[in-house]
């Protein structure tokens, strides 16, 4: 069976907005199926189980992982988070666009599985000084957690050069219509379209 969904991955620190273009993504674009990851991060105030992520015990998900139940998978901030392998082929032979909001490690493990069916987006901050304010303002985590995450954003933000687009989200707006150009054009790419099958109508 030829596959003509695609993949969009978005990466970066937690804190530039990922979430929030996310949304946004989905209010504009029918066809997009946003992957809900597994983790084993507690749940925050917040967050709906089943809708922001399945939240599991460390025992399931290390069962899951030997059951080869995740296309990739990553320790991020000293908790676990991974990607399911069947929900991302159903969505894929679906002819979706398959959202992924994963670190830089779970990057390069679907790079090496489905390279060619990846459009990959770097999002950050303007500065590490507005990455510290928005996660003291969002209130969601303790100031441990928050150093964690800035030292890690410094890390991966050295990762940026090996995405295809980089948004740097200062102006909302902005971010928003970038994001949603190129999660479009990702749809038009020529190996997502069952050109064969056009081809046999058009003549
Ligand atoms: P948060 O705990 O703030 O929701 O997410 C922390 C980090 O984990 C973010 O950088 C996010 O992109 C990443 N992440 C979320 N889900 C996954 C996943 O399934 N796999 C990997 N590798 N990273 C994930």
């Amino acid at each position: 069976m030829n596959i003509y969904g695609t993949i969009l991955i978005l990466s970066g620190p937690s804190g530039a907005g990922k979430s929030s273009l996310i949304n946004e993504l989905n209010k504009k674009i029918d066809n997009l199926y946003f992957s809900v990851s597994v983790t084993t991060r507690k749940k925050r105030k917040e967050e709906i189980d089943g809708v922001d992520y399945h939240f599991v015990s460390k025992d399931e998900f290390k069962k899951d992982i030997e059951k080869g139940m995740f296309l990739e998978w990553a320790l991020v901030h000293g908790h676990y988070y991974g990607t399911s392998l069947k929900y991302t082929i159903d969505a894929l032979k679906k002819n979706k666009i398959v959202l992924f909001d994963i670190d830089v490690q779970g990057y390069f493990q679907a790079k090496e599985k489905f390279g060619n069916l990846i459009t990959s987006v770097f999002i950050t901050t303007p500065s590490i000084k507005v990455l510290k304010t928005r996660l003291l303002k969002r209130d969601t985590d303790s100031l441990s957690e928050i150093e964690k995450r800035v030292e890690n954003a410094k890390k991966e933000l050295q990762k940026a050069k090996e995405y295809d687009y980089f948004i740097v989200n200062d102006d909302f707006e902005l971010a928003k219509k970038q994001l949603l150009s190129i999660a479009i054009s990702s749809k038009v790419k020529t190996f997502s379209i069952n050109i064969d099958n056009f081809i046999k109508k058009w003549v």
